[in-house]
């Protein structure tokens, strides 16, 4: 494991009305019209860079007590923001892509900083991805959204006409997590914008600058339309039970289950991304180079802390030597550092988590093929560094094979055949799953058995940057879908509005329940129900002579 030792650039510049250098006791009063600083304390959240242990800045919480009012102030604004056209609100949106664009340089550093990965990776998987949802939501929102007809065929002989008005739900609340900070919490609200709701959005506590940079960039829009809020579970919580019209959350499926049951208590309807076990299928086809290529950059991109990452690798037995031998020695050019491949860990819980996951399974037989606690950079003043690692001879009860590790650690499983792999893969929770076959038909026929909400062939993890495709889970992994035109869809009410096309008739089915009518609605059911040809022409017979009679009596 080589160092890619670059020094760091100072720290982003960040908002300074919201963070502090050193640690006051009092905040200042300018931060909040609403506070008085000389009675309140005023919590802070630390931040720090995990590539060194030194603390970056702190910045203020918003107090739990201080969320129902802004819900309240976004819920104002929230008739306005949704009476612009589709296309006026892609028009205002477009002027965060240009200041996101504008700050890019900034956004880059302070989330390498704060988070520890790579720039390289703060630049393709948080930047460029918000810079393209941006910009195909302002494309896709007033396509997707313009009314939808329906069942024009069946409602005219009903004499009525139908359409799907796609209205926005007012105030939508989105809780993001730190491992993509950037992109991820912008995932968690970006398309509930465009399809004209307000949002009050909680970035992760563990990365509070990226959350002051959101709140810049936010800034073009009108006040209220978009607030960031900054504080941990108990601010997450409250904005939960605020409540909202509706839950947009990113994050752990421990977490999720609370959300859940706070929401439950509102009945606010949630879309939940959470974790992933992800399987990587290797068949005995396999394009060796391109495979070992793909399945080590799923398992270590953003120092595997991505909720798509490979975590279990099913390989054939054919080939499963030359795959992990091939696959060690891709990883042994990868070097860690901010200018390098591989970051440190984000914080401290996730490195014990990586830490005991790999022990345990060493204790317990796994072997250690690459990496592990003894390899690449040593850990000073609590910087939190993990050298990339493969373990083989792994068992299903093993923790590193049940639970998301969500940490550089991979584990390398040999079985016999197809069958085997999927039904190994289909043992764990994945949000997305991929297969690696050289034959499209192998491919798309164990692509079709995979339990996953992305399944992807000869490539993995990589349609989040994709923001026209879909992105959510299936069990464990999530429910709903962000991104996309489901996306826009998923932050709309499809309200049904139908219209009686003979207006100046009564409907055969209101009073009176006369024998023209069950005699009709008889023959109906015939027409649409039976197997029996010749029953259905009779019945067409009933209700032609009954024409007549229905329509004296509905007059
Ligand atoms: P987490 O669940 O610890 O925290 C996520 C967010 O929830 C944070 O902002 C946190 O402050 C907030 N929160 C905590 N308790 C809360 C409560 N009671 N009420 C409301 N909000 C609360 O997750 P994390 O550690 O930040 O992120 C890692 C997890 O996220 C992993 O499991 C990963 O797989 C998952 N993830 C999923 C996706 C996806 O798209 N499916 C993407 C990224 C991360």
């Amino acid at each position: 494991m080589a160092d890619a030792k670059t020094p760091r650039k100072s720290s982003a510049k960040t908002t300074a009305a919201t963070t502090k250098a050193a640690a006051p006791k009092k905040a200042p009063s300018r931060r909040s019209p609403s506070r008085s600083a000389s009675k309140t304390e005023i919590p802070t959240l630390i931040s720090t860079d995990p590539a060194t242990g030194e603390r970056l800045a702190e910045v203020f919480q918003t107090l739990p007590g201080e969320v129902a009012g802004i819900v309240e102030n976004a819920r104002k604004v929230a008739p306005e923001w949704a009476a612009i056209h589709p296309k006026g609100r892609a028009g205002i949106l477009k002027e965060v892509r240009y200041r996101i664009h504008e700050r890019s340089d900034d956004i880059v550093e302070t989330i390498s900083r704060e988070n520890g990965k790579t720039r390289a990776e703060a630049l393709v998987h948080d930047v460029l991805p918000t810079l393209l949802m941006f910009a195909y939501m302002e494309r896709a929102v007033a396509r997707t959204l313009k009314p939808q007809r329906i069942g024009r065929l069946l409602g005219l002989p009903m004499g009525a006409s139908a359409y799907i008005d796609w209205r926005p739900f007012g105030v939508v609340g989105a809780i993001g997590p730190w491992n993509y900070p950037f992109f991820n919490t912008f995932l968690a609200f970006t398309s509930a914008l465009f399809a004209g709701n307000t949002v009050v959005i909680k970035p992760s506590e563990v990365t509070p600058q990226v959350g002051e940079l959101i709140k810049d960039v936010l800034e073009p829009l009108p006040t209220g339309v978009a607030t960031v809020i900054q504080g941990g579970g108990d601010v997450g919580a409250a904005l939960v039970d605020a409540p909202c019209d509706k839950i947009s959350f990113i994050g752990s499926p421990g977490t999720g289950r609370r959300i859940c049951e706070g929401a439950a208590k509102h009945l606010t309807p949630v879309v939940m991304e959470l974790g992933g076990k992800d399987a990587a299928i290797v068949c005995s086809d396999a394009n060796l180079d391109v495979a070992t290529s793909g399945v080590l950059w799923g398992s270590f991109f953003n120092s595997g802390q991505t909720c798509c990452s490979v975590e279990r690798i099913f390989v054939s037995d054919d080939i499963a030597d030359r795959f992990t031998e091939a696959f060690a020695e891709k990883l042994a050019k990868l070097r860690q550092g901010s200018d390098g491949e591989i970051g440190p860990l984000t914080f401290k819980r996730q490195l014990d988590i990586v830490q005991r996951h790999v022990k345990d399974a060493i204790k317990d037989g796994a072997r250690l093929v690459a990496g592990g606690p003894d390899e690449g950079r040593k850990n000073t003043n609590g910087s939190l560094w993990y050298a990339p690692t493969i373990l083989d001879q792994v068992t299903d009860d093993m923790a590193v094979v049940r639970e998301e590790t969500f940490g550089p650690v991979v584990s390398i499983t040999r079985v016999r055949d197809d069958e085997e792999a999927l039904r190994r893969a289909n043992s764990g929770f994945n949000l997305t799953a991929s297969v690696w076959s050289k034959d499209s038909r192998r491919a798309g026929r164990i692509a079709s058995g995979l339990k996953a909400g992305t399944v992807t062939i000869n490539s993995h993890g990589d349609t989040l940057g994709q923001p026209w495709t879909p992105w959510g889970g299936v069990g464990e992994s999530g429910f709903g879908r962000l991104g996309g035109d489901l996306g826009l869809k998923e932050f709309s009410v499809p309200v049904h509005v139908n219209k009686n096309l003979t207006p100046k008739l009564k409907r055969l089915w209101w009073y009176p329940y006369d024998d023209a009518m069950v005699d009709t609605i008889k023959a109906v059911a015939t027409i649409v129900g039976s197997s029996d040809g010749r029953a259905k022409r009779k019945a067409v017979g009933t209700v032609v002579r009954n024409a007549g009679r229905v329509l004296r009596s509905r007059l």
